[in-house]
């Protein structure tokens, strides 16, 4: 469909001429994300600021049946703020204030387009901490975070973002302004809308503010390297150490691929040698933080750790956190197309399904990476291909379903952070019941009528 000169006219005067963008240039940066293999191009571009703005968009987007596409920075993994069709992408990137940080109820209220890191900076000037940490905080939006239900390292201890939302406002797709939740941990007032709309990947109202809980900054944190000669002994370590009452605030996993393509692009100093390494971050009262530190350290050289040590200071510390953040951009930058995957098992089957991703590699003769949250058992096996040579493309798909195989019957989930959006979407009714599915489906009728929200994302055909 091609919006009318009037539909245009209407978009622009709710959100300005500076708040509408309709070039095919200016379109063309909306029309991907964070995946390599998903377009869409969108038909206009709308950058409201206000609740009240996203409601006239979304209520003259019902009444003309025009599909709205809701965007943060745009750096999903699952193609989900892809407009696949078409219609209008309404990016939340101009509603960027923090409105209140409480520090007497450990609250923060915000705007949705604020960027994670954003937040967290103004966070710590009030010794607080917001532990949810999807690697791309430098860009990722708070309202694509709680939209995917985003987590990060500090998973393993802090949990997701669904463990921290008290409420939100939100706006239907008939236009209508809700405040959902409030602003206490304890709340059971009925069924928990903003925990249903955490996750919902754009696809039942668009979020406009959120209210956060948040923890005070931790005293100490100490950062430890372990150095592996297999990837499946670094599994094995990481299930002993978790298994022998040590809880860390991460634990991430990288193989050697990924180690030498760092070492490759910005040096920091990792062992070229290592099949795997481990970085476990310590964090609380300086004295559980040093004796933790020290269990960490020797069950991993009782685990056949080449080399386990805390790192010296500060600086080597940001350094080491640094290179893991750096491990999709490598991966992504040395690949023409790449299935960064998302499957998590529980934590004890990381050592096996990890080797049965080796053994999916073999068989497809395939270069599948390996990094991920190793602590909660949420690995992102990274398939390397391109979508221009068919037959390696088919492979790969072949890989990627049997990964997906293998964590399913390991007890596991297809997406642990990333969502399904487009990317996954032929994988749900392996991972669902047939009458969870018709849920989904009765319950977006519910919000969504008329099926302009984000459609054609989770389980609809596009
Ligand atoms: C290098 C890299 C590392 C990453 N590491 C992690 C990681 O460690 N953990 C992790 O969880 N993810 C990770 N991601 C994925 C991504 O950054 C997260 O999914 C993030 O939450 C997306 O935020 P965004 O602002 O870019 O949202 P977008 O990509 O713009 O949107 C994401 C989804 O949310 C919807 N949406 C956005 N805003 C709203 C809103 N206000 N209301 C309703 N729906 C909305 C969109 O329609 C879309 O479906 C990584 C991505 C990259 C590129």
């Amino acid at each position: 469909m091609s919006l009318s000169a009037s539909t245009l006219g209407k978009l622009r005067h709710i959100v300005g001429a500076k708040g509408l963008l309709t070039t095919q240039v200016d379109l063309a940066a909306y029309s991907f994300d964070g995946t390599s293999n998903w377009k869409g191009m969108p038909e206009a571009v709308v950058f409201p600021t206000t609740a009240e703005q996203v409601s006239q968009i979304l209520k003259l987007a019902t009444e003309q049946g025009i599909p709205v596409t809701p965007r943060g920075a745009g750096s999903n993994l699952s193609g989900g703020s892809v407009p696949v069709l078409g219609g209008i992408v309404l990016c939340t990137t101009r509603m960027n204030k923090i409105i209140e940080i409480d520090t007497a109820n450990f609250t923060v209220t915000t705007e949705v387009g604020v960027v994670l890191n954003d937040l967290n900076r103004e966070l710590a000037r009030h010794k607080l901490f917001f532990p949810p940490d999807p690697q791309s905080f430098l860009a990722a939006t708070i309202g694509g975070c709680v939209s995917e239900n985003a987590g990060g390292p500090y998973a393993v201890k802090y949990g997701v973002f669904k463990h921290y939302i008290l409420g939100m406002t939100a706006v239907l797709p008939t236009g209508a302004i809700l405040a959902l939740g409030g602003t206490t941990v304890k709340n059971v007032t009925g069924y928990d809308l903003p925990q249903l709309l955490c996750g919902s990947e754009g696809t039942l109202a668009v979020i406009t503010q959120v209210t956060l809980h948040l923890l005070p900054l931790p005293p100490a944190r100490q950062t430890v390297l372990a150095v592996f000669n297999e990837v499946i002994t670094a599994g094995q370590a990481v299930h002993r150490v978790l298994a022998e009452g040590i809880l860390p605030a991460k634990i991430e996993l990288m193989d050697n691929w990924v180690i030498r393509r760092i070492e490759e692009v910005a040096p920091l100093g990792l062992p070229l040698e290592a099949e795997a390494i481990i970085l476990f971050e310590l964090d609380g009262i300086p004295a559980a933080v040093e004796r933790e530190t020290e269990g960490v350290i020797n069950i991993c050289r009782q685990e056949g750790a080449m080399e386990a040590r805390a790192a010296y200071d500060v600086k080597e510390a940001e350094n080491f956190w640094t290179a893991r953040r750096a491990g999709f951009s490598a991966i992504f930058g040395n690949s023409p197309t790449v299935f960064a995957e998302d499957v998590t098992v529980p934590p004890s089957r990381l050592p096996e399904v990890i080797g049965r991703i080796q053994k999916i590699a073999e068989k497809y003769d395939l270069t599948i990476v390996i990094l991920g949250h190793a602590g909660d058992g949420n690995l992102h096996p990274c398939v390397l291909t391109d979508e221009k040579n068919a037959e390696h493309y088919g492979r790969a798909e072949k890989a990627v379903h049997d990964i997906f195989s293998a964590a399913l019957e390991m007890g596991g989930s297809i997406s642990g952070e990333h969502g399904i959006g487009l990317e996954k979407k032929q994988f749900l009714k392996q991972a669902m019941p047939p009458e969870a599915i018709d849920l989904l489906r009765g319950i977006k009728k519910v919000f969504d009528p008329s099926g302009i929200l984000n459609p054609g994302k989770i389980w609809e055909e596009a």
